[in-house]
């Protein structure tokens, strides 16, 4: 179980699990396979710009940082982000997406973003504070809506541009835009991408997806009204399927995944 803990405690001498991060990597441990458990000390030194505790996994203490420019000697290696997270379990995901989110601000951070000054870390909160100009900067966190959106037995699945594997279908899925409601991303995002006008938008569920930095909330909508039509920036192809002729579809430990097979058990009740 990961437990989250709301402010940065001061680091122990006690060991930790060491979530070191590069842009696309995650430091491990070769022998054990996972992230290595190092006393803070024993790790300061592969950290550019410190370690900061974030949390409990499993009852251990959890560090998280930003790896220094390259590895230096120290037995471990780097291993692929994306391809580590597919195969964790749930806990050690959630510490991953904690753990980056705190990573990333005290390296993005490390000088105010409006006066350009070395800023502090916060007392009480995972923050950093410019102590020339008192402006704050906390973990950024992009709000993404991802929508399961149904029309009798059917579901409305697309192929996306940017998909690693070209004959996937998922659920669609965009960025919040600024001050709009997320039930508003959720219609104009469907619009956009496939012309398609829904009604009945309801939350269903949420997962931090470190992959830099977003929090996908997931609705469900009904089909209201419109025909396909794709726009080819965002999407290859777009179709209703219906639920005994799914195609191949993402992985369960995505939230898109998960929706999809929500679906397929609901009508298949
Ligand atoms: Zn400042």
């Amino acid at each position: 179980m990961f437990i989250p803990s709301p402010s940065p405690a001061s680091p122990e001498e006690t060991a930790a699990w060491i979530f070191l991060f590069d842009q696309t990597g995650l430091v491990i441990d070769p022998e054990t396979g996972q992230v290595p458990i190092l006393k803070p000390y024993q790790a300061k030194a592969l950290a550019r710009n410190g370690l900061y505790p974030f949390g409990t996994l499993y009852g251990t203490p959890c560090c998280c940082g930003t790896l220094v420019d390259s590895l230096p000697e120290s037995g471990l290696s780097i291993f692929e982000l994306r391809e580590f997270y597919r195969s964790a379990e749930e806990a050690l995901r959630l510490a991953i997406a904690c753990g980056r989110f705190i990573a990333d601000l005290h390296t993005n951070a490390h000088f105010c973003g409006r006066c350009g000054t070395l800023t502090q870390i916060m007392e009480k909160d995972h923050g950093r504070v410019c102590p020339a100009c008192g402006f704050h900067a906390y973990p950024r966190i992009s709000p993404a809506v991802i929508m399961s959106v149904t029309r009798g037995d059917e579901i409305l699945l697309a192929r996306g541009t940017r998909f690693p594997k070209r004959e996937m279908f998922s659920v669609l899925a965009g960025f919040t835009a600024p001050g709009e409601t997320l039930e508003e991303s959720v219609a104009r995002e469907v619009y956009e991408e496939t012309r398609i006008r829904v009604k009945n938008v309801q939350y269903v569920k949420s997962q931090p997806w470190p992959f830099p930095d977003s929090l996908m909330i997931g609705f469900t909508a009904d089909y209201e009204s419109g025909k396909i039509n794709i726009d080819p920036k965002e999407i290859i192809e777009a179709q209703w399927f219906k639920v005994d002729q799914l195609p191949l579809i993402p992985d369960r430990y995505t939230l898109s995944g998960q929706m999809i097979r929500d679906f397929r058990m609901k009508q298949n009740k």
